[in-house]
């Protein structure tokens, strides 16, 4: 027996981009069936049907994906850290977040990991793609982001962010443990969590070290991610060092290509840019990260016109699809002082079908289509403005729309939120239990060491 979804607006993000007024979706064993108008599927498999969710007055969509994060950035939300404040980009590392990895356990994983998952569920993020970082916590952690991931039940691909900021050791360290995973990972019937392999950034690691890493992700058929010229001291590194920006050392090593993620590249060249085009990696943007941090505007516009494959991530920021979207949508306009810099189908593209073809899933997730695993997310807006259908939806969808206006959330079939209640979660007491663990951390981060001599590579 399957489940049906009838009565709402869907809008699939097919190949053609349909958008069916009246729509019906029919669901069985975790996968979509059928999508069309709803008294089409309901004479079709309403006799099939254990139950019928009623999406009237709803938006569906397919869940969004957000295409890099760090979860453990739930730690820094609200913290009061007594530093003296950053000025640039390499500052932040130094004084905040290196500060933050040096303390990490496998319990704060677990805990922000758990915070961070519960969030997304409420806000409609079905799948996302996550490093954790930290020298202290490496061999055997992403086990413990697996299990709240888990616990949750949406889908996750997990790794560890190597660096050899303190030691060679430590980076095959981080190495090992993505590999670890990964294979622990594929070895499980039909999972929701992955793993892949991720390094840090250029200006943490020697060529060999990101050779050795790009190498397991090839072995594994495994993606490969690593920060790219998020700031201006990455390029300055790699043009001091190797006489290349970031992007160009890369192509020397040979890691561009269609399993590798480049996250951010906001200080990329046009010649960069080609570079990425031309060997069909792809480019996580975290346009509200990249504002926090003050790093620069990413060329996203140049990369969708070069047909660049590009996703929306959050960084560990602001863990809410629409907020990203709006910012995305904005930034452009105003960095080119163009209003047609980028589109509101842009926007949606890179928050779901993009970011699956960032990781390979795009066969799995990112539209609703029949064979693929059934993500879906029901938005029913509070706040309705004007007529919301085909016309408008999209719209909606970037200016209206906020993560309180999800209703339900599906995920591989199952429905993890509904009536905007989290199934089978006692939020109140998990919360609890994630802020216990957070205040230690906190603690224990008000007497942290700035990390100050970090970069590799000479
Ligand atoms: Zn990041």
């Amino acid at each position: 027996m399957g489940s049906l979804v009838v009565n709402g607006l869907i809008v699939t993000m097919d190949e053609e981009r349909r958008i069916i007024e009246d729509g019906a979706v029919y669901l069985k064993d975790g996968k979509i069936e059928d999508v069309g108008r709803t008294s089409k599927l309901v004479d079709e498999y309403a006799r099939d049907s254990e139950e019928q969710i009623d999406a009237k007055g709803r938006i569906v969509m397919p869940g969004f994906i957000s295409s890099h994060t760090h979860l453990y950035g739930m730690a820094l939300r609200g913290a009061s850290l007594d530093i003296e404040p950053p000025t640039d980009f390499t500052q932040n590392l130094q004084r905040i977040w290196w500060s933050l990895d040096e303390l990490l356990t496998k319990n704060d994983a677990y805990a922000t990991a758990l915070s961070a998952a519960l969030t997304y569920a409420k806000h409609g993020v079905t799948c996302f793609a996550d490093t954790w970082s930290g020298p202290n916590s490496i061999n055997g952690v992403l086990d413990h982001i697996e299990k709240a991931v888990r616990e949750v039940g949406i889908r996750g691909v997990l790794a560890f962010e190597s660096t050899e900021r303190h030691s060679e050791k430590e980076g095959n360290e981080g190495i090992n443990e993505n590999e670890r995973f990964i294979k622990k990972a594929k070895g499980q019937n039909r999972s929701l969590v992955e793993g892949m392999v991720s390094v840090h950034a250029s200006f943490t690691v020697t060529d060999d070290h990101i050779r050795r890493a790009f190498q397991v992700a090839e072995e594994l058929d495994a993606p490969f991610t690593i920060h790219t010229a998020e700031g201006l001291g990455d390029v300055y590194h790699n043009l001091e060092r190797y006489g290349e920006r970031t992007v160009e050392r890369f192509k020397r090593l040979g890691i561009l290509g269609p399993r590798t993620v480049l996250a951010h590249c906001v200080n990329v060249s046009t010649r960069e840019v080609d570079l990425i085009a031309n060997t069909k990696a792809g480019v996580a943007h975290n346009p509200m990260s990249n504002s926090l941090n003050a790093v620069g505007v990413a060329p996203v516009p140049d990369m969708l016109e070069k047909g660049v494959n590009v996703g929306l991530g959050d960084d560990g920021y602001i863990f809410e699809p629409f907020e990203n979207m709006r910012s995305a949508f904005l930034i452009h306009r105003v960095h080119r002082r163009d209003p047609g810099a980028i589109t509101l189908q842009d926007v949606l593209e890179m928050a779901t079908m993009n970011g699956a073809k960032l990781y390979g899933l795009d066969t799995e997730i990112g539209s609703i289509e029949s064979g693929k695993r059934a993500d879906l997310v029901l938005i029913e807006p509070k706040v309705k403005p004007s007529p919301i259908n085909a016309n408008s939806v999209l719209g909606h969808l970037t200016y209206t729309c906020n993560a309180g206006d999800i209703d339900a959330v599906i995920v591989d079939g199952e429905v993890i939120l509904r009536d905007r209640e989290l199934v089978g979660i006692d939020e109140e007491k998990e919360t609890a239990k994630v802020h216990k663990t957070i205040s230690r951390l906190w603690d224990r981060l008000r007497s942290a060491e700035p990390q100050i001599d970090r970069v590799r590579g000479h």
